[in-house]
């Protein structure tokens, strides 16, 4: 039973399963040590980082995650603009304040190790963190297991998700598109009324509006920022060897010229549109900047993109649709996170671009007055034509091909939602059929192509 919340979270970047997971798991390691009375004995910590972590883990800065959450910092509350000299302090002075009270020695080379040759048998996104005292005795050895979308599950423990009592139950259950649909069937609700009601066992209604809106107004201020707006200052190539450019900001200026209407001018400036948008997010996250996970870093392009889309384009965002926009979303997001996997170390990069366009052209089809199972097609059509999507960022960062991923991915919804609503639901693929197709096929897929870097654009492409 996750929430909404779970799914759409406020973090950093570049990546949600190498940056904000580590950094959960070291800021829990932290508080472990806090809590068993060991954080004033730590004299030195010692990460391991194995599997997909270790092979591209210094691309998506989870070394540096890793620091912020030993610091005791959060994904949702760190301020990005304070990171870069937290981390210049702490290499400078080689010491590291373990939950901003405690310094420790720590020189970041010898103290995190990747291990890329190295696996875990549990999740190929694995960490162990060691805590000694000052006569070299272990205090604390722990292991954490990064799942996907800035999820950690701790070993032997169950998911970190949302904090409900005991006993608590959603009024309208499901875990599969066929419960949804039955759900909504036998109760005459939406998809995102449902969604609502399974929200209110955690927090009153207005709660969760509140919360999704605010959701919404940092997708906002991440696409500003990304266009440069307010960021006049900010760096114009992305970090990395790569030294690439980043786009957001020029072709936010050049379709300001060319303005929102196709009356009179092209008929496609609304694709060139949501490209800017999910390019925006991108850039940002690239760059370790403030993005929502959605549901994964590396994809959390998609879903404010076409959400922008609706606002621009469609019938305007009012804060009714940005609720229901986000259910509806969330509630697919869900599915796959039950059934299959949005990690992609997992299963690829259809478990995050695939996904998180599965989900915008759900949540696109219900705002744009679709029925219930017309949304689910959306869904399904999402998915169905990012089967087999692999990841295989080059030089181990979130920039090729992820970037231009994105964009494609939002205007994939885009048409995926359009063909639905040109149906009446009946379609011969469900979307549990291709959930589970998903499941099998990254099951299938060789590691080098799960986050690994070491398949595909990641070896025909020269980093310089
Ligand atoms: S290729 Fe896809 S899954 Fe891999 S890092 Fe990029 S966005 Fe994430």
């Amino acid at each position: 039973m996750l929430s909404v919340f779970d799914i759409f979270k406020i973090g950093i970047g570049p990546s949600s399963s190498h940056t904000v997971g580590p950094m959960r798991a070291a800021e829990q390691f932290a508080r472990g040590l806090e809590r068993d009375g060991l954080l004033l004995r730590t004299a030195q910590v010692r990460v391991e980082l194995y599997g997909s972590l270790g092979a591209t883990g210094r691309g998506h800065a989870t070394d540096l995650g890793v620091i912020l959450g030993l610091y005791g910092e959060t994904p949702d509350t760190v301020d990005p603009s304070a990171v870069k000299p937290q981390l210049a302090s702490v290499q400078r002075s080689g010491q590291l304040p373990l939950l901003g009270i405690h310094p420790i020695s720590f020189q970041r080379a010898r103290d995190i190790v990747f291990l890329a040759e190295q696996s875990m048998p549990e999740h190929p996104n694995a960490m162990r963190f060691a805590a000694t005292g000052s006569d070299g005795s272990i205090l604390s050895d722990r292991c954490y297991f990064s799942v996907g979308g800035g999820f950690v599950m701790e070993s032997g423990a169950a998911a970190a998700v949302a904090d409900m009592a005991p006993g608590l139950r959603w009024p309208y259950p499901f875990r599969t598109g066929d419960d949804l649909l039955a759900q909504a069937k036998s109760n005459g609700m939406s998809i995102a009324e449902l969604m609502m009601a399974n929200e209110c066992v955690w927090r009153s209604e207005e709660e969760v509006r509140a919360g999704l809106l605010h959701i919404w107004r940092v997708m906002q201020e991440c696409v500003q920022r990304g266009f440069g707006i307010g960021d006049e200052d900010g760096e114009e190539h992305l970090p990395g060897a790569l030294g690439i450019r980043r786009r957001a900001p020029k072709l936010y200026r050049e379709l300001l010229e060319r303005g929102h209407n196709v009356a009179g001018g092209d008929p496609l400036a609304a694709m060139d549109w949501v490209n800017a948008f999910a390019m925006a997010v991108n850039e940002q996250n690239a760059a370790g900047g403030r993005v929502v996970t959605a549901p994964t870093n590396g994809a959390a392009g998609i879903v404010p993109a076409v959400l922008h889309y609706h606002d621009k384009y469609t019938a305007g965002a009012p804060d009714d649709d940005v609720v229901d926009f986000l259910l509806t979303a969330g509630a697919i997001g869900l599915l796959y996170k039950a059934n299959a996997s949005i990690s992609g170390a997992e299963v690829g990069c259809q478990g995050e671009v695939g996904v998180a366009c599965s989900m915008a052209a759900g949540a696109l089809a219900a705002v744009l007055g679709g029925t219930v199972p017309q949304i689910e097609n959306a869904a399904e059509i999402g998915m169905e034509h990012n089967l087999g999507l692999t990841c295989d960022p080059v030089g181990g960062r979130v920039q090729i091909p992820c970037i231009e991923r994105n964009a494609m991915g939002a205007v994939k919804a885009i048409n995926a939602a359009r063909m639905a609503l040109r149906g009446d639901g009946h379609h011969y693929v469900s979307l549990d059929a291709v959930i589970k197709t998903m499941r099998q096929t990254g099951e299938d897929m060789k590691s080098k192509y799960k986050e690994t870097s070491l398949g595909g654009l990641a070896v025909n492409v020269v980093e310089c």
